[in-house]
């Protein structure tokens, strides 16, 4: 099961949004805990889960709600089954964080904006990078911005790190992608994650200098 579906079944189980995140953890392979001012619970579980069927699920489900004796056994039973050798799969790459550019400093950034527009409850890390995805000018938020919603990090486009990009822009940039973290768990209807809701272009409608950053963001896309 993708960690997407595995998120989206864990939610529906539990009738509330979550955040998912997948560990390599062998002393603690399901935590949670709701960080102080969150209404948001942040599930850790190991990534031997996404292989659970939904019995399990469902008792990691009740663990969320309130652990009971016959969840932990459960659990405690899919724990024992899982394969020693998944322990030792790494959960993912290391993730390389290079936030301190030539021009503009994104963690610095990033925390004003959070002062700023945001709780404090907002926690998302900052790198400069490329997302991988091919170039596409009519999708901003793709080419010079991205959010990763598993690792709650933000990738920002090195082309941004120059002395022509103004600086309000690159905050536009990263504020945006805040927005995303923000309303990462806004759904429709069949529970696909939604983008830029009326919410989102409301919001980001609300930032200092928006008329000019989508001026220059058209004047750069052209340019580049
Ligand atoms: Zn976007």
């Amino acid at each position: 099961m993708s960690a997407e579906s595995f998120q989206r079944r864990l939610e529906e189980l539990v009738g509330a949004p979550l955040i998912l995140r997948l560990n390599c953890n062998t002393s603690q392979v399901l935590s949670v805990k709701t960080p102080a001012g969150s209404s948001l619970p942040i599930v850790s579980v190991h990534r031997a889960f996404l292989q659970a069927d939904d019995k399990v699920l469902r008792a990691v489900a009740q663990f969320i709600r309130q652990p009971t004796p016959h969840c932990r056994r459960v659990l405690r039973q899919f724990i024992a089954s899982i394969p020693h050798e998944e322990f030792r799969q790494p959960a993912r790459q290391t993730l390389r964080l290079c936030s301190r550019g030539r021009y503009y400093d994104l963690d610095q950034i990033l925390r004003d904006l959070i002062n700023t527009f945001f709780s404090a409850e907002l926690s998302v890390a900052i790198t400069w990078g490329r997302n991988g995805k091919p170039l596409c000018r009519r999708r901003r938020h793709i080419q010079l911005g991205s959010y990763n919603h598993h690792q709650r990090v933000i990738r920002i486009h090195p082309m941004l790190d120059s002395p022509h990009v103004p600086e309000y822009f690159v905050r536009f940039v990263v504020y945006h992608e805040l927005l995303h973290a923000k309303l990462d768990s806004q759904r429709d209807a069949s529970g696909r994650r939604q983008l830029h809701t009326r919410t989102f272009r409301l919001l980001e409608r609300r930032f200092p200098h928006y008329k000019e950053a989508v001026a220059f963001e058209r004047e750069f896309l052209k340019s580049i």
